[in-house]
């Protein structure tokens, strides 16, 4: 019999090979969480017509080897086509997740059958609608749990992703519960970036300090492993003589915006510093002070793009030393029941 209490969280380490497409169908979306990390102003407005889509599956498919595709928005389910887009991107051997805030526009659920997608992902901030709807929105928690259990009921495989700020991290530990009430399989914990409306004023800073959320995640997500659910949360601290990656070298992440805008790090994304550009259906290599010229500078603070944009995470003693360095955010942990 498993002992519970040596449950340990796993680094995933950046595994060579690997590739993963985040792909923004469109920006636009229903609701208007008070963290959004869409910027409109740098990505645009539009949502990208299916051809368009399929042409850019081919672009980053590698018909050898499976990779993952992660679909998003804003809201992908608002793309009429999400259930074609999915099938064309099984025939071309992807891996694909819908991440969707649970709304599942044009009868998702009636249009695609639960072989044929590897995970459904819905976001929600909080156990209940007192602490998840004034994030994400009124009504928000009543209509996401009920689509989560529709499709659950169908036969879908689901995961929930929460995006943890100072708004509810004192709730986090009721989310596994929650979980398991209503059949999920992964658990994706998030930390609450600065970007979109957390990096332009539309919210305060959110961001839960080092001491608060090694206090709650882990324990929360042992909590959830012991409920038979597969937990992975990002690192966020390294520990001392832990080895520093940046995963714009070691790891094969893109994240394309309708646009045309293919960044190799998530925190640029506010930035016109992308790597590539998609013109003619073809990967174009950016010229000058991109993303890229970063990712091989060496720092004792660990994450560059960290430093010069997220500074406020990194904790000096009075000697000027650093207490902790910070992990390339694509790091992640896990635990499995
Ligand atoms: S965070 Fe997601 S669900 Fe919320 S407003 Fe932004 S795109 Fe929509
Ligand atoms: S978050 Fe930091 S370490 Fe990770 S890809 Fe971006 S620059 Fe590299």
């Amino acid at each position: 019999m498993q002992n519970f209490n040596e449950l340990i969280a796993r680094t995933v380490d950046f595994k060579p090979g690997e590739r993963n497409v985040f792909l923004h169908l469109l920006t636009q979306c229903n609701l208007s969480c008070r963290h959004c990390y869409i910027n409109p102003t740098q990505h645009g407005t539009t949502m990208l017509p299916t051809e368009t889509v399929r042409q850019w599956l081919r672009l980053f498919a590698r018909p050898e080897r499976e990779s993952n595709l992660i679909l998003l928005g804003g809201e992908p389910t608002l793309h009429p086509d999400l259930a074609a887009i999915i099938r064309a991107a099984k025939a071309l051997r992807y891996a694909v997740t819908v991440d969707s805030n649970g709304f599942l526009f044009h009868d998702l659920l009636k249009r695609v059958r639960p072989v044929e997608l590897d995970f459904l992902s819905f976001s929600l901030d909080g156990p209940d609608a007192a602490v998840n709807d004034p994030i994400r929105g009124k009504g928000v928690f009543a209509v996401c749990t009920e689509n989560l259990r529709q499709a659950v009921s169908l036969g879908f495989r689901t995961s929930l992703i929460c995006t943890v700020s100072a708004l509810n991290i004192d709730h986090l530990h009721r989310m596994p519960a929650l979980l398991t009430q209503l059949g999920v399989q992964r658990f994706f914990i998030q930390v609450i970036g600065l970007r979109g409306n957390s990096a332009t004023g539309g919210a305060e800073n959110l961001q839960v300090d080092r001491a608060g959320w090694l206090e709650v995640v882990p324990e929360t997500a042992r909590q959830a492993a012991r409920l038979g659910i597969h937990v992975t949360y990002p690192k966020v601290f390294l520990e001392p003589g832990e080895s520093f990656s940046c995963a714009g070298l070691a790891a094969e992440n893109y994240f394309v915006f309708p646009n045309g805008r293919v960044y190799r790090c998530p925190l640029c994304e506010d930035y016109p510093i992308h790597s590539f550009c998609i013109e003619n259906s073809e990967l174009v290599q950016q010229q000058g002070l991109n993303e890229d010229r970063f990712f091989n500078l060496s720092i004792p603070e660990g994450c560059v793009m960290n430093k010069l944009l997220q500074s406020d995470n990194l904790d000096y003693l009075p000697d000027g030393s650093l207490k902790h360095r910070i992990s390339c955010c694509m790091l992640k942990q896990e635990m499995r029941p």
